[in-house]
């Protein structure tokens, strides 16, 4: 299961889609909509390089599937997770061309190494009660014994001249080029070498080494699914530049009992027949198991489907937790399968009595049967053909 499909929407393929299918359809629909040929499309190119951008990577798309477009956004960093590559690109795209784009979506955030984007699975009670959870995870800090650098003598890289980057021009179709930059393979965009013998031991020349960090995540009462919770600066490091963040994205469990809407809770109470007839009286554990009581007094009737809610009993408000929500109750009924005929005149005598109804001499007298919606629907066009009337589905 993949947590959005807006970039598959996009680019018209299948969650399941092979990286093959992605650029065949990516190569089409960025031909069609390409500026040059549909000036009036630009945002809708945009879309369509982004997507294929995270989806023609396999770690970003597995990043994507599992967390959605937003954790991409939040690690893009130094080309390592997110669009800055391809902000890049669309400067050298629409360069001169008057602010295509005018630069949205940018951060103002300055350069900064990898944000650590983790999900924390947490339940309903949780997130009512309010907790904290120790979470252990892997980042990466600069190496303490070369500071950073990686060896003793580092020189630039020859292949992309110190740059970090290649520039490929695709032909995509006539008159229409794109050029396409890649991090270099050579030096994995550091834009520098450091010969085997000189690497630092520790990191191995990679300037960074991963370590294990523990942190406590608050939960507060109300917090919602999907709600970031940010440990600034406590992310991946690089030298150079500014630490990444910690980013723990909250995911709600499904609860046995409870549905979360907003600060509601939703919850649906079956009832036999008799005590919706007869009145009842219920009990209904809380998220902080307490028991709450309810009453329907000997009178009142309670229909199938009917709604009824305890105020202040749903969901604590987020950082104003003494506010709650609603608990929506939706009553449904049990209706016994058979009655007894020999209790019939008794119960008729208990309820309401019936309409009278006038039958017109010429009715005519038809089977009534079990509905079965598969069994209709294969018999609909002989129905059509033959008589048209519903006395026909009984054959
Ligand atoms: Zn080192
Ligand atoms: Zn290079």
């Amino acid at each position: 299961m993949v947590k959005e499909t807006r970039f598959y929407d996009i680019l018209g393929v299948k969650p399941q889609a092979t990286t093959e299918e992605i650029k065949k359809s990516y190569k089409k629909l960025a031909l069609k909509y390409h500026p040059d040929k549909n000036p009036d499309e630009g945002h809708k190119f945009k879309e369509i390089v982004q997507a294929y951008e995270v989806l023609s990577d396999p770690e970003k798309r597995k990043t994507y599937d599992r967390f959605g477009e937003q954790a991409i956004k939040e690690g893009a960093a130094n080309g390592g997770g997110g669009f800055s590559t391809g902000a890049d690109m669309f400067d050298m795209f629409f360069r001169g061309g008057g602010g295509f784009f005018g630069g949205g979506g940018r951060s103002d955030r300055p350069r900064h190494a990898n944000d650590v984007v983790h999900q924390l699975k947490v339940s309903l009670e949780e997130l009512y009660k309010g907790t904290t959870r120790k979470l252990q995870l892997q980042k990466n800090v600069v190496c303490n014994k070369c500071e950073g650098k990686g060896g003793k003598k580092v020189e630039s890289c020859p292949s992309c001249k110190g740059v970090g980057v290649q520039i490929q021009v695709q032909q995509l179709g006539p008159n229409i080029v794109q050029h396409v930059q890649t991090t270099c393979g050579e030096c994995r965009g550091q834009g520098e070498r450091i010969s085997p013998k000189d690497r630092c031991k520790q990191c191995n020349g990679k300037k960074t080494i991963p370590e294990r960090k523990i942190v406590e995540v608050p939960i507060d009462k109300g917090m919602q699914d999907g709600q970031k919770i940010k440990f600034a600066g406590e992310g991946d490091q690089d030298p150079g530049v500014e630490p990444g963040d910690i980013i723990v994205v909250l995911d709600e469990k499904e609860h046995e009992v409870f549905k979360r809407s907003g600060n509601n809770l939703i919850m649906r109470m079956h009832l036999e027949l008799v005590e919706a007839l007869c009145g009842f009286q219920k009990v209904i554990r809380t998220l902080d198991d307490r028991d709450l009581v309810i009453t329907s007094l000997p009178g009142e009737v309670i229909k199938s489907g009917d709604v009824k809610c305890i105020i202040n009993e749903g969901m604590p408000q987020y950082k104003n937790p003494f506010e709650k929500g609603k608990l929506i109750i939706q009553f449904l009924v049990n209706f016994p399968a058979t009655i007894d005929p020999a209790v019939i005149p008794q119960l008729e005598q208990c309820l309401p009595p019936r309409d009278e109804i006038m039958i017109p001499n010429n009715a005519e007298e038809v089977m009534l049967v079990d509905m079965d919606p598969n069994q209709s629907r294969r018999d609909s066009r002989s129905e059509d053909e033959n008589c048209g009337r519903v006395q026909c589905a009984s054959h």
